[in-house]
């Protein structure tokens, strides 16, 4: 069935993104929680309806480890993404000073049986693979969200922020500079994906903006420089070779995801427990409280103004 905006009742903002803002909404029919994309495009109809049709390949995304598509449809000229709401948010938001093994075992593998299943059951490959595009729940369940697949959508979206932190692989960073647009493979993923681990590992951006003058400077390291790897007193020798591994700068060198699932830091999070409720629930407290000593060392001198 089709979702329209009657349907809905709006509730609060879930954040904003690049292209838009994520409400929390209420499917009155069905009484079901969402989460609402608003992207703005100043496009004609006949664009946004090719868009909502290219949108549709989404109802055949429904893995464990994919954000639920519930259904799209426009506005004017605004583009709305109806997909399930995820209660605990996106990863970036919960990595404090950075995960335990365990938790990354899991991430990892959520997120390469995610990436496996668009790749071998809808030929999808993401793109935008990056902590912010990978939500949590309460049930300590692991999702991707936002991957690319509407080719109107994307040339809709203008490619205006590389920004500071750049999840590209080195090969498309040296592509889009000779303007070739052709050389996406999903080994490129890959690269997204081992640099997503480090920035697990670490609660940081591998390539932190303060050490390089520029995002030139940034972008130079990447192509260039050696790649990063974990830390090699937190994380075992399994987990640091399987980082590296996504991590090879020559795309064809690259682990592919049957090479990762195969791997024994994948072959352990298979075998172990690991108490994901738990630990998105402290994430969620420790960001809590977080929150509430930056509120409270603001509040004295607001208030001593009135
Ligand atoms: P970006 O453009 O940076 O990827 P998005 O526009 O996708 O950001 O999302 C902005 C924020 O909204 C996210 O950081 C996340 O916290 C929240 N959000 C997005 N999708 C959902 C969802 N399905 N459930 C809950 N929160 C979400």
């Amino acid at each position: 069935f089709a979702i329209n905006m009657d349907q809905l009742q709006l509730d609060e903002e879930l954040g904003k993104g690049n292209y838009g803002t994520v409400k929390k909404v209420l499917h009155k029919p069905t009484n079901v929680a969402m989460a609402m994309k608003e992207i703005r495009l100043e496009l004609e109809e006949a664009k946004l309806n090719a868009i909502i049709m290219e949108l549709d390949i989404l109802h055949r995304a429904v893995a464990p480890e994919i954000v639920e598509f519930y259904g799209a449809f426009f506005i004017e000229s605004c583009v709305y993404y109806c997909m399930e709401y995820m209660d605990a948010g996106s990863l970036d938001k919960l990595l404090g000073a950075g995960v335990p093994e365990d938790v990354l075992g899991r991430v990892a593998s959520s997120m390469v049986k995610g990436l496996k299943f668009l790749k071998d059951e809808l030929q999808i490959i993401h793109r935008d693979v990056k902590p912010t595009n990978v939500l949590v729940n309460r049930k300590g369940q692991i999702k991707l969200c936002d991957f690319g697949v509407s080719g109107q959508l994307e040339k809709s979206l203008a490619k205006t922020n590389i920004g500071c932190q750049s999840y590209m692989a080195p090969e498309r960073i040296k592509g889009e500079s000779q303007n070739n647009l052709g050389t996406y493979t999903v080994s490129s993923d890959v690269w997204s994906l081992g640099l997503s681990m480090i920035e697990l590992a670490i609660g940081q951006y591998p390539y932190p903006p303060e050490t390089y003058s520029n995002v030139f400077a940034q972008l130079t390291a990447i192509v260039h420089g050696d790649p990063p790897g974990l830390p090699e007193d937190k994380y075992s020798e399994d987990a640091r070779d399987w980082v590296s591994k996504c991590l090879i700068k020559t795309p064809e060198r690259r682990a592919t995801y049957t090479e990762l699932l195969a791997h024994p830091f994948l072959e352990a999070d298979s075998k172990r427990e690991v108490d994901m409720i738990g630990w998105v629930k402290d994430a969620l407290a420790h960001r809590e409280q977080q929150h509430n000593l930056v509120t409270a060392t603001l509040v004295p001198p607001l208030a001593s103004l009135s």
